[in-house]
């Protein structure tokens, strides 16, 4: 469903992404680790179109992700492609139930009726039943988070990439998070999560990449990957991490 052969992306004279090739198939679930700064948050942006790359392909789907540059012809692939940030970008101003039916209604053009529904039964799916006219505000750091999963579930999405969404979260309101995603993960949506959360790394993650400075170090299963990783660079990380 996604792959990447050979993305190179440099910000001025610094190249960020040296070669990445990566795959993923429908319903799988793939998890990047590595250090910060080695251009984790940056393959993620390449696969929904929020930075153009300079060199190899990307593509969702049918979608050519690369000869997308232009904003409007975005648009579909963004209906296939959700994203989940560390910090919600939550509409502050709107309540929980009107943050998961904003995009549905304005951008895809559903029935408002057809997708408040929708969006209830999200809500109940990510256990936030009754928090429906709250807004973001009121809201736990755990319940915004889960409020910005059911608004990205609320699209309808083929894809949901998830940088560091338990990063900025209390640890008490970590699992809960966590909960949700593997649900999500179990059900058979295609995950692609940058996360620090090894445990959980290695339970939910069909293949898990290893990025240092711009290149995929290793990746493979992560029962292998964790119990005898190859390169020096992935075992010292793992010493630091676990
Ligand atoms: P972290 O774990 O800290 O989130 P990361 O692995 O997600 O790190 P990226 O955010 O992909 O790393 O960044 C990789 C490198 O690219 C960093 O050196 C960063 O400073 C640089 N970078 C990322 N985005 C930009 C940008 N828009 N302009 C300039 N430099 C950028
Ligand atoms: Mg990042």
């Amino acid at each position: 469903l996604i792959e990447l052969r050979d993305v190179h992306k440099s910000f001025g004279s610094i190249e960020v992404l040296k070669g990445v090739s990566m795959s993923v198939r429908d319903g799988g679930v793939v998890c990047i680790i590595g250090p910060s700064g080695s251009g984790k948050s940056t393959i993620l942006r390449c696969i929904n179109g929020l930075i153009t790359i300079d060199r190899g392909t990307v593509r969702v789907g049918s979608f050519a992700v690369e000869t997308l540059t232009k904003d409007k012809h975005l648009v579909p692939l963004r209906h296939e492609v959700a994203m989940v940030f560390q910090q919600y970008n939550l509409f502050p101003h709107r309540t929980v139930l009107q943050n998961l039916t904003m995009a549905p209604v304005q951008v895809l053009g559903e029935k408002p009726a057809v997708v408040r529904e929708r969006a209830l039964a999200l809500l109940a799916k990510v256990r936030l039943t009754g928090k429906e006219n709250a807004y973001p505000g009121e809201l736990s750091g755990g319940q915004q988070q889960r409020v910005a999963i059911a608004r990205a579930l609320a699209m309808q999405p083929r894809v949901i990439l998830f940088d560091e969404v338990t990063a900025a979260l209390d640890p008490e309101m970590v699992s809960e998070v966590l909960n949700v995603i593997r649900e999500l993960a179990r059900e058979g949506m295609t995950c692609v999560l940058v996360t620090h959360e090894m445990r959980f790394a290695q339970e939910v993650a069909d293949e898990i990449f290893f990025t240092d400075k711009g290149v995929i170090v290793e990746h493979g299963p992560p029962a292998r990957l964790f119990k005898s990783p190859n390169d020096p660079r992935l075992k010292a990380f793992l010493d630091k991490v676990l």
